[in-house]
């Protein structure tokens, strides 16, 4: 599966907002949106002047960006959406939420979505008792999701489970810290997720 490999913070540069790509360093001062709060590149402190187009743009990046998907998967996400019922936009990033990478993340055994992705890939996660080996399984409210027992010892895990408290765990998702274990107690809905999101703009993007 493709996946982005480039430089992390250039990408919250870029949106200039924080992904929280890095794990750790992200909610230090030395994340470098704060050390250098400009777009990269040589023209990154010029200002532009952005037209609709590319604030819809800028937004559907951002969001990507945040999930780490790549724009065709991120497309098939939305058509999917635009084929379930409800608020397409709503139901965008619910998709994304369910990503089992995003659980793992979200559950606080991975310091980022990018380092749940790993976690995932080398066989440290199971699914109501079964390894699941694919970021992008999606979860349903009543499955399990659990650290193998032989990982649990791990060094990045532990320290991601220790470190994690701050982020807080969405209420769709029920903890047990000492079992390394989330339960999807329901769906993700809208009201859950707290980052700054404005999926109607990626609606009217991929619309036109
Ligand atoms: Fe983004 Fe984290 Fe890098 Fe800060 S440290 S720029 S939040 S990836």
């Amino acid at each position: 599966m493709a996946r982005y490999t480039g430089p992390s913070c250039k990408l919250c540069r870029r949106e200039n907002v924080k992904l929280y790509l890095k794990g750790e360093r992200c909610y230090k001062e030395k994340c470098s949106l704060e050390t250098k709060p400009y777009a990269p590149g040589q023209h990154g402190k010029t200002p532009k002047k952005i037209s609709d187009y590319g604030v819809q743009l800028r937004e559907k990046q951002k969001v990507k960006r945040l999930y780490g998907v790549l724009e065709a998967q991120f497309r098939r996400y939305f058509e999917k959406a635009t084929r379930a019922e409800g608020i397409t936009g709503e139901i965008l990033i619910q998709l994304l939420e369910r990503r089992l990478d995003n659980v793992v993340y979200r559950a606080g055994f991975a310091g980022s979505r990018k380092e749940a992705r790993q976690v995932v890939r080398h066989n440290h996660v199971t699914v109501n008792g079964r390894k699941v080996n694919i970021p992008s399984y999606s979860v349903k409210p009543g499955e399990v999701v659990q650290i193998v027992e032989g990982s649990r010892k791990n060094p990045r895990i532990v320290e991601s489970v220790e470190t994690s408290d701050g982020r807080g765990v969405p209420e769709w998702l029920t903890l047990n810290k000492a079992a390394f274990q989330a339960d999807v107690a329901r769906m993700p809905e809208r009201s859950d997720i707290t980052y700054d999101i404005q999926e109607s703009l990626i609606v009217e993007l991929y619309s036109k």
